[in-house]
């Protein structure tokens, strides 16, 4: 078990890892930046959003568009500040012309994102919209059928309670999306009040069934009553 600063060590040689690296050639030749993820390395809360935009790849930082203002007035209103929580994507790369992420790309990144939940080790992780939710729940479900509805989940070694609301991009131009939003982000602190997600117990194989003994033809019964 690593301490939290043995952690936030950790989770710095991650950075420098990621940003040398070129699993998408596509993506690793026009990109500006990788956008990482950041934040409080040791948070109770962590977002997982889609990909960097425009401004994230000039800035190196997630969420910090239109998108980004929303989720930091989101975040106020349950009375919590962006630096206290860790903010990261399922890709770490823009994806050219903001096109969706590619299955393979998604593949490639996983390992990055794995690894910060391990080292962050967040009690709650939002996933924002689609890739998110559907890449961290390792089910096809979409965002309109599962947000709102918290669920214990295991993501590498760490177990954490998942809650999928929707993209605050979706929600910028989108009433009804929005009003779907905040009534999801005001159920955050019950969320985040309730004791941290464990993993349930490993399901051990039912044991063979022992052989029938013989039936000892000619021997005498023995007496079972008084020997439990
Ligand atoms: N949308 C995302 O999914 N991530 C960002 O970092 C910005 C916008």
């Amino acid at each position: 078990m690593l301490n939290p600063s043995d952690r936030r060590e950790a989770l710095k040689e991650l950075l420098t890892d990621a940003r040398a690296c070129t699993r998408c050639a596509e993506l690793a030749a026009t990109r500006t930046t990788v956008v990482f993820g950041a934040g409080n390395a040791d948070a109770d809360l962590m977002f997982v959003g889609e990909a960097p935009g425009a401004n994230e790849d000039l800035q190196g930082l997630p969420f910090v568009g239109a998108a980004g203002k929303l989720l930091e007035t989101l975040l106020g209103e349950i009375g919590l500040s962006r630096s206290e929580v860790f903010i990261a994507n399922v890709l770490k790369c823009r994806p050219p012309g903001n096109r969706d992420p590619r299955p393979g790309e998604i593949e490639n990144c996983t390992p990055y994102l794995v690894r910060q939940v391990e080292l962050v080790q967040p009690r709650v992780i939002c996933t924002l919209g689609n890739f998110a939710t559907k890449l961290l729940r390792d089910d096809p479900a979409g965002i309109t059928r599962v947000h709102g509805r918290a669920e214990v989940r295991a993501i590498g070694t760490h177990t954490v309670r998942l809650f999928p609301i929707y993209h605050p991009a979706a929600a910028l131009y989108t009433p009804r999306t929005l009003e779907s939003l905040r009534e999801d982000f005001h159920a955050l602190p019950g969320i985040l009040a309730m004791a941290p997600a464990v993993a349930p117990p490993a399901v051990e194989p039912a044991p063979e069934p022992e052989p029938a003994p013989e039936p000892a033809a000619a021997a005498p019964r023995p007496e079972q009553l008084g020997l439990f």
